[in-house]
C-alpha cells in the first residue's frame, strides 16, 4: 500500500514533467514562443527533481523515513553549488558566450550521467540483473564520461583559454585511445571477462572512465574553434544518450524520456549545422579545418576595398526602396541590434522596405541572429531565412552587411578549390549596392578572405557595428 501511496504520485508527477517538457520543446521551435517554451521545459525539469526528492524511496526522509536526513542536506546542498552559479553566469553571460556556457553545462550534463553510471557499477547494482543493465550502464558511462572531457576542452577552446596546438599523429593517438576505451567498454560490461587480469571491478571501472575522458579530451583537443558549435551539439546528442540509458539503469521514465529527446534534437542539429555548412560530420571532426583556412588565407592580399563615409551610406539608404539586411557575428560582438533596429524604424518611416536575412549559421550558434533580432524588438515578419530570401537580392537597392562574412562570401559559390566551397550563402552580392560594416580587413570565423569586399558595387563602411550604425542614424535625421 505504501508503495503504491508512493509510486503513484511520483509516475503521475514524471508524467507531467515529461509532457511540459515536451510541450516546452515544441514552442521553442518558434521565435515567437521560444521563450515561454523555456519556461514551460523549466517547470517540468523542475517538478521532476522536486518529486524525485520528495517521493523515491531511498533518496530522501520526507516519504519514506529511513534515517537518510544527512543525505538529503548533501542533495540539498549539491542542488544550491549547482543552481547558484546556473543562475547567476546564465543571467550575466553575453549572447557571444553563449556557446561556451552550452558547452560546459552541457558537459556537466555528460559528467553527472557518467557519475550515476559509476555508482550503479562500484556499488554492484549494474551488474545483478541481466547482461542488458551492464550493457546500458557501461555504454552511457562511455557517452557521459567523452563527452564530459570534450566539452571541458570545447568550453576553454571558446573562452580562449586554449589553443588548437598540431598534435603530431592525433590520429593514431586517438585511434589507439578509442581502441582502449573500446576494450574497458567490453571488460566492464563483464568484468569476469578478463578476471585473468587481476583488476578488482573498482579498479576497471576507474581505468574505463579515466580513458573515456581522456579520449573526449584529446578527439578534441585538435579541431577548430570554428567547428566547435557542431562539436558541441554532437556531445549534447552523446550526452542525451547517456541520460536515457541511465534512466534505464535506474528505471527514472522523466531521464529515458528527457534524454532521448535531448539524444534525438542534438543529432538532427548536428546534421543541420554540418548541412548547412556543406561540410560532412567526419570531415568537421577529423579535417582540422582550421588549418586549411588558415593556409588558404595565408597568400596575403594585396586589392584595395572602396571605403564610403557614414553619412553617403545612411543617404544610399535613405533614398533606396529596397534594403535587404545581413546581421553576422559582428552586430552581436558590438551588440549593436536595438540601434539597428532604430536605424530600420528610421528607414522604414522614410518609406522604405527592410527585410532581414538570417543565414542558419550566422553567428556563433544555430538561431543566433534570430535570438539577437528578437531581443531587440525585431517583428518575425521582417525576418527571412536563407531559401525565403536569396532569390530577393537581385531586385534589393541595397544589401546592407552587417558584421557578416563568411556567410555573404561568393568563394562557396565560385572557387572550388575554398574551403567553404557548397556552403550556402545569402546572395548578397547580387544586390545593386553591397554596403559592409564591418571595423577594417579581419577575416571571417573561417579565415579567409571575402571576394565580395572587393566587388566593384561594394563599399566599406569601416568601424564598430555599434558606433558605425548610431552615427547612421543621426546622418538619416539630417537627410
Ligand atoms: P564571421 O565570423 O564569418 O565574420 C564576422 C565578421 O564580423 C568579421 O569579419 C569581423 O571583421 C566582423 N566584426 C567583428 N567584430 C565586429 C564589430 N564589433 N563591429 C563590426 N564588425 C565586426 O561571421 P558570420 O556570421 O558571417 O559567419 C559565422 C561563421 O561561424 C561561419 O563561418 C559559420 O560556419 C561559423 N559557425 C557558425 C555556427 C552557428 O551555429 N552559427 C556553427 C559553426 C560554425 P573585422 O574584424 O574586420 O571587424
Amino acid at each position: 500500500m505504501s508503495h503504491i501511496l508512493t509510486a503513484f504520485p511520483l509516475q503521475a508527477s514524471y508524467f507531467i514533467a515529461t509532457l511540459l517538457l515536451i510541450l516546452g520543446l515544441k514552442r521553442m521551435s518558434s521565435p515567437r514562443t521560444a521563450r515561454n517554451g523555456i519556461v514551460w521545459a523549466g517547470v517540468g525539469m523542475l517538478i521532476a527533481v522536486a518529486v524525485t526528492l520528495v517521493y523515491l524511496p531511498g533518496i530522501s526522509n520526507l516519504v519514506v523515513p529511513d534515517g537518510s536526513a544527512q543525505r538529503l542536506l548533501l542533495i540539498l546542498f549539491a542542488v544550491v553549488v549547482g543552481a547558484v552559479p546556473a543562475w547567476w553566469t546564465g543571467r550575466r553571460v553575453p549572447l557571444t558566450e553563449m556557446p561556451q556556457m552550452v558547452a560546459i553545462y552541457n558537459g556537466l550534463g555528460g559528467g553527472a550521467a557518467g557519475a550515476i553510471a559509476a555508482v550503479e557499477m562500484y556499488s554492484g547494482r549494474a551488474y545483478n540483473g541481466s547482461l542488458a543493465f551492464p550493457i546500458i550502464a557501461v555504454i552511457g558511462a562511455l557517452f557521459g564520461a567523452t563527452a564530459f572531457g570534450g566539452s571541458v576542452v570545447a568550453f576553454l577552446k571558446l573562452q580562449s583559454w586554449m589553443g588548437s596546438p598540431r598534435i603530431p599523429g592525433r590520429h593514431f593517438i586517438n585511434g589507439i585511445l578509442s581502441l582502449a576505451a573500446l576494450a574497458l567498454t567490453l571488460a566492464s560490461i563483464h568484468p569476469d571477462w578478463v578476471s585473468g587480469l587481476n583488476l578488482s571491478v573498482d579498479a576497471l571501472v576507474s581505468i574505463f572512465l579515466g580513458v573515456s575522458l581522456i579520449l573526449g579530451f584529446f578527439v578534441t583537443l585538435p579541431i577548430g574553434g570554428a567547428d566547435m558549435p557542431v562539436v558541441i551539439s554532437t556531445y549534447n546528442a552523446c550526452i542525451g544518450l547517456a541520460v536515457g540509458f541511465e534512466g534505464f539503469v535506474v528505471q527514472n521514465p522523466a531521464m529515458i524520456i528527457a534524454g532521448t529527446i535531448v539524444g534525438a534534437a542534438g543529432s538532427l542539429l548536428t546534421v543541420l549545422m554540418a548541412r548547412a555548412m556543406n561540410r560532412s560530420f567526419l570531415n568537421v571532426w577529423f579535417s582540422g579545418f582550421g588549418d586549411v583556412a588558415a593556409a588558404a588565407a595565408a597568400g596575403g592580399e594585396t586589392r584595395t576595398m572602396n571605403a564610403m563615409e557614414v553619412r553617403d551610406a545612411a543617404a544610399t539608404m535613405a533614398y533606396s526602396e529596397n534594403v535587404i539586411i545581413v546581421p553576422g557575428y559582428g552586430l552581436a560582438v558590438a551588440q549593436a541590434q536595438h540601434k539597428l533596429w532604430e536605424l530600420v524604424q528610421m528607414l522604414q518611416a522614410k518609406g522604405v522596405k527592410v527585410k532581414f536575412a538570417v543565414h542558419p549559421v550566422a553567428g556563433r550558434m544555430p538561431g543566433h541572429m534570430s535570438v539577437l533580432l528578437a531581443e531587440a524588438g525585431v517583428p518575425y515578419d521582417l525576418i527571412y531565412d536563407l531559401e525565403e530570401i536569396n532569390s530577393d537580392f537581385a531586385n534589393a537597392d541595397v544589401a546592407l552587411v552587417i558584421g557578416a562574412n563568411d556567410v555573404v562570401n561568393p568563394a562557396a559559390r565560385n572557387d572550388k578549390s575554398s574551403p567553404i566551397y557548397g556552403m550556402p550563402i545569402l546572395n548578397a552580392d547580387q544586390a545593386k549596392q553591397v554596403l559592409v560594416i564591418k571595423r577594417g580587413k579581419g577575416a571571417g570565423f573561417s579565415g579567409i578572405e571575402n571576394e565580395l569586399f572587393f566587388g566593384p558595387n561594394t563599399h566599406m563602411v569601416f568601424g564598430d557595428a555599434q558606433g558605425v550604425i548610431t552615427q547612421m542614424i543621426q546622418a538619416l535625421k539630417e537627410v
